[in-house]
């Protein structure tokens, strides 16, 4: 009998899941650290994993690659901070090959923007074209305190410096109930300013961290509602292959996104799964159900392996997550924090 290598074979069959959605989207987490300490991300005192758990630059390559091989067209490298990896400059370089050879449409990166002045130009290089930068507001005291070690100076930097290398940038803001929603108008009217797109997202009760969820949830319905005496908004069927819906803010002619896990279950159309820096996938950002990748990408120098389990877990995605943040809710829906998933 010959066995045949999937892994050569090209256009092997695509990622379909059981509810007939097309898996074509990845977020790899490359580490579960980070220079900030977000007080909804993370608890001050985070215990991080060590080194020897971690994903070797190389084997994120070889597993990035593998995904591509199963008709990944967008990957996103996120954390964590990615940009505090040690060398991650090599992954976003070897990962450009599929770029250029057309398997892969977009490489992307989500980060708090505190190493952007020093690797713009390279990212740019890499062939990354759009990238999302946290910010949550633009008063230094409060940055200070939401982020808890961030300085907001150097994310200013690295967004000249990101718009200068010619990145197209979208701003994400955590909705943060009584901390940031005063400012929503000013950060609109900046970041449109900019030529920056800014998308809110509703917190989500994943890991512990010491604040109350319910203290610092606030529902994307109520601001957009808000928004829209303020503004004229127009919904807009603009799509980025992220859960974001759009609409367009007529007095600035810029675009605000509203990602609402919570208020409005984005599940039906979800096309993504996550990777953690230690080679877990998790099918669903809100489920606990995961599947190990590090093993079989060890096991064999052939990708027939990982491509097995790779399909095993697709065949496996829930239909969906059933977050909640209420007053008797004291645990959070998932035990881990967002950095370990990756965002
Ligand atoms: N460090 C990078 C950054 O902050 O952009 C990438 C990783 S971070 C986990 C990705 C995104 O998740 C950020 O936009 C962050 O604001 C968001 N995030 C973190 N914890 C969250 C939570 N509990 N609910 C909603 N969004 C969260
Ligand atoms: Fe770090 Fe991003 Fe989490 Fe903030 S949201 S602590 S920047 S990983």
């Amino acid at each position: 009998m010959t066995i045949v290598d999937k892994s050569f074979m090209p256009g092997a069959a695509p990622l379909i899941d059981p509810f007939g959605r097309a898996v074509t989207y990845i977020r790899v987490s490359v580490t579960d650290r980070c220079d900030f300490r977000c007080v909804y991300c993370m608890s001050e005192d985070m215990t991080f994993l060590p080194k020897r758990d971690l994903l070797t630059l190389e084997e994120l390559d070889r597993l990035c690659s593998a995904f591509v091989g199963l008709g990944t067209r967008k990957i996103r490298v996120t954390g964590g901070e990615p940009l505090v990896r040690r060398g991650i400059m090599t992954l976003f370089q070897s990962l450009s090959r599929h770029l250029e050879s057309g398997a892969l449409e977009e490489l992307t990166v989500t980060t708090n923007g505190s190493q952007l002045a020093k690797y713009a130009r390279e990212l740019f290089a890499c062939g990354v074209r759009r990238i999302n930068v946290s910010l949550d507001t633009l008063d230094a005291v409060k940055f200070r305190a939401i982020t808890r070690w961030g300085d907001l100076s150097k994310v200013m930097e690295g967004l000249d410096a990101a718009q200068a290398a010619g990145l197209e940038i979208k701003i994400n803001v955590v909705a943060l109930k009584g901390v940031n929603d005063e400012e929503f108008p000013r950060l609109i009217e900046w970041a449109h300013g900019r030529g920056m797109d800014l998308t809110f997202i509703e917190v989500m009760p994943l890991g512990d961290v010491e604040a109350a969820r319910v203290d610092q949830y606030l529902p994307l319905s109520d601001v957009r509602k808000s928004l829209s005496e303020r503004y004229s908004l127009e919904a807009i069927d603009y799509q980025t292959g992220g859960p974001a819906r759009y609409a367009r803010v007529k007095e600035t002619g810029g675009r605000v996104g509203f990602i609402t896990p919570m208020t409005h279950n984005f599940c039906e159309s979800c096309n993504r799964v996550r990777v953690t820096c230690t080679g877990t996938l998790y099918m669903c950002l809100g489920q606990e159900d995961a599947v190990d990748l590090r093993a079989p990408l060890r096991s064999s120098e052939s990708d027939g392996p990982l491509e097995d389990a790779i399909r095993g877990a697709i065949s496996r995605k829930p239909k969906g997550h059933d977050f909640m943040i209420d007053r008797t809710t004291k645990t959070p829906a998932v035990g881990r924090h967002m950095s370990v998933t990756g965002g």
